[in-house]
Parts: structure tokens; sequence; C-alpha cells
């Protein structure tokens, strides 16, 4: 079999030379992963995992589907790239398909980009491009994560994040998370637009109310500024509903997504709601090389195909209610949040990091957004079975953290970082 590596090695081996060429701003990677099938991945080791992070909510397939498999490699050998002087089929398709998904209104239009961040860095564009010349405040909440290049940045809110980088692109408020009176009062004729996540993943699965979005939806619309949901996290599926904002019954000014799109194949979307807000961006004002490939478009098709056709977002609301019902019923588990398989809970002690080291060495991939929070995010198609099995796992998962907490005063937070 063809391989562009040099030798096998050890996981151990793979890590030395990992810490000596890369810039490890991620800091320690906790395994070197060689595979995957489904929900499950082994590492360099020859050791399985069941992965109930899904790469940060993105391999809603799993890992290797075989549709979207197959999909990408006979577009790749098809057709792989074109400049975007020139467009491709799957791109006209998907962004049709986008805009059928989300019930989008006449005159909605798609821009594609490659990641989450770069989709918000458009949406940031985009409302700076509302009234530019008035309208100067941009909203967001706190908490809030949009990624981390300069523009998606000044919308994130976390502070360690911010902090190295200011100045950061001025105009950006962060006011409270929830708080439907706070955003009332912030969203005025000089507002450009409010940036929300319908579920705040980074900041450890946290809800917005179905009358807060309301609310953001009427306050905006009154003040004429813009309405942008980044469903990067939650769209496509995660929460058991294609987008995680569709029981509020709105219709945004935009949306970006990425993420869970391309089935772990990178593609992100901005998708703009009707006019006038669809051209709002003109010709000349944004574009990326590799937006909208001819293979990452391929890729979401297949993922979108396989989510509609393979009863996923049924396996979604099943397996969700499942596992959350599961997490309720122990003992340290103080409160579950989320919906479907987005699914944050939190301790009764700050043991999350060293649960996410007690879960790898059990055979679990999971992530702690915070001292006392567990965040979830599977493949979609995860099974009750395996849902099963970690419900079953984790006492013994908590047990150890406890201990190892016990042992090593300061152990240090592992995988505390967003993605
Ligand atoms: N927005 C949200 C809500 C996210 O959760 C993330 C990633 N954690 C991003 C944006 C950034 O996406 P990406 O990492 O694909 O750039």
């Amino acid at each position: 079999k063809a391989s562009v590596m040099t030798g096998v090695s050890s996981g151990s081996d793979w890590l030395a030379r990992y810490s000596s060429s890369l810039m490890g701003v991620f800091g320690t990677p906790q395994r070197v992963l060689v595979r995957g099938a489904g929900a499950l991945v082994w590492d360099a080791d020859g050791k399985e995992y069941l992965d109930l992070l899904g790469g940060i909510a993105v391999n809603a397939l799993g890992h290797a589907h075989p549709f979207v498999t197959s999909v990408i490699a006979s577009q790749l050998a098809t057709l792989g790239h074109v400049s975007n002087f020139f467009t491709s089929p799957t791109q006209i398709a998907l962004a049709e398909k986008l805009l059928a998904l989300t019930n989008a209104p006449a005159g909605s239009k798609v821009f594609f980009a490659n990641s989450g961040t770069e989709a918000n860095e458009a949406a940031f564009k985009l409302a700076r491009r509302n009234s530019s010349d008035t309208r100067t405040k941009i909203i967001a909440l706190e908490g809030a994560f949009h990624g981390r290049t300069m523009g998606a940045l000044a919308l994130t809110a976390k502070e360690a994040y911010r902090a190295p980088f200011e100045p950061l692109p001025g105009g950006v408020v962060h006011i409270p998370f929830g708080d439907i009176e706070a955003l009332r009062a912030a969203v005025d004729e000089n507002t450009a637009a409010v940036f929300l996540e319908p579920i705040q993943g980074e900041a450890g699965v946290r809800p917005l109310s179905v009358e807060y979005l309301q609310a953001a939806r009427e306050a905006t619309t009154a003040a004429g500024a813009l309405l942008v949901l980044d469903e990067v996290q939650t769209g496509i599926g995660r929460t058991g509903k294609w987008l995680a904002s569709e029981d509020a019954g709105i219709v945004p000014d935009a949306v970006t997504l990425a993420k869970g799109l391309g089935g772990g194949f990178p593609v992100g979307a901005l998708i703009t709601f009707g006019e006038p807000t669809s051209s709002l961006l003109t010709a000349g004002q944004h574009g990326t090389t590799f937006g909208g490939n001819p293979v990452a478009t391929a890729a979401a098709l297949a993922t979108l195909h396989a989510i509609e056709n393979q009863g996923v977002l049924e396996n979604v609301l099943r397996v969700g209610a499942h596992l959350q019902a599961g997490l309720s019923d122990v003992d340290a588990v103080t409160e579950v949040r989320g919906e479907g398989l987005l699914i944050g809970f939190d301790l009764d002690a700050d043991i999350a990091p060293a649960m996410v080291t007690a879960a790898l060495d059990a055979g679990f991939i999971i992530n702690s957004p915070g001292p006392h929070t567990i965040r979830l995010a599977p493949p979609l198609i995860l099974t009750t079975e395996q849902a099963d099995r970690f419900l079953d796992a984790l006492p013994g998962i908590i047990k150890a953290a406890a201990a190892q907490n016990a042992a090593a005063q300061n152990a240090a937070p592992l995988n505390a970082k967003d993605a």
C-alpha cells in the first residue's frame, strides 16, 4: 500500500517527532490516531477508542463512511480543483441543497469557505457592509466562540484568546449570555449585526432559549441590524434538526455552517437569507481559493444525502435522549445540557480534565471545555449500545479521575482548549 510516511513508529516516537516539528498551539496531543471506522478510532499503538467527540462535532457520519468516502474519491478522480473563475455542478447543487434544507426564502444565497472561522469572517464583512458608514456596532455574547482569525476573534469573547492580539477589529461589544433585556437595550440604530450561537459549544454547551432567539429577531428587525446565527457546531443534524435554531421559527439574515457539513472534509458556508442581505457583499469584496471546490462540495452533498436517507436525524434524537437520560442518573453529574448529540454535563468537582485522561485509558474520547464540564459531540450514527458502553464505564472514569486529582493536586488541564 502506497504511503507518504517514512516508516512505522510507536505513539511516543511520533509524539517526540511532533514536538520537534509542530508549533504545538494545541499543546501536546493526547494520542496519535491512525485509523477510524464509524464511531471507532485506533491509535498508533493499536489501542481502540469509542470517539464521543467526533473531531469536535465534525464526523457527522463517523469515520470512513463508505458512501462519503467513495463520492470524495470519485470526485477527486474526475475533477479535483478549479479556480473560482469557474464553477462546477457540485458547488451549485450544494448551494441549492443548503437553501432548501434551511427553508431559505427567494433571493437567498450561499458563499463557500473552508472552515467555520472563515464562514464567520465572511459574515463579519457582511455585517460591516450593512450601512457601513452609519452602523459601527456589532453585538456578540459573553462566552461566545466564533473562531480565531482577527475578525472572528473580535467576535469571540474569551479574554485569554483576545488579549495577546489587540487591537482587534473594533466595534464589537459582548453582552451577558441569555439576558433578553440586555439584548434589547444593546441593539440600536447604530448596530450592524448581532452574532449568536443557538447553543454555545465551547462555553460548555449552553443553549439560548427559543424566546431569546425570537427576541433577538424582533430587536434586530426593528433596528435594521442583521441577525447572524453561528451554527458551525450546532448545525447539520447535531441536535436532531438541520439547524438548532429551527424551533424558534425565525428567519435569520445569515447562518454560518462548517464542522459536520463536510462529514469530515473541510468545508464552510455562509448562507444569506433574502434581499437586500444577499447583495451586501458584491463582486470583488471577498473570496478564497479553495472555497466551494468540487471535492469539498461533493463531500458535503454526500454527507447531506446520507443524513437525509439513512435515518440519521431520528438516530440523533433517540440516542441523544438515551445518553442524556443515562448521564442524569450518574451520582457525580449535577447538570446535563444540550440537544440531540451535542451534550454538556457538569460534575460536582473540578475533575473534568482528569476525566479526559481516565476516559482515554478506558478507551473513550471525550472533551472538557471547563474544569467541571464534559462535552460530548459524537458521530451522529452513534448506537444505543455504544452510548451504553460509555454510560457503564462512566462511574469508573469519574472514580479514576478523582483519584488522579487527589494524587496530583496540581494536575494541569490537558484538554481545556477550543478547536
Ligand atoms: N464557531 C463555532 C460555534 C465553533 O464551535 C467553532 C469551532 N469550535 C468555530 C466557529 C470555528 O470553526 P473552525 O474551527 O472550523 O474554524
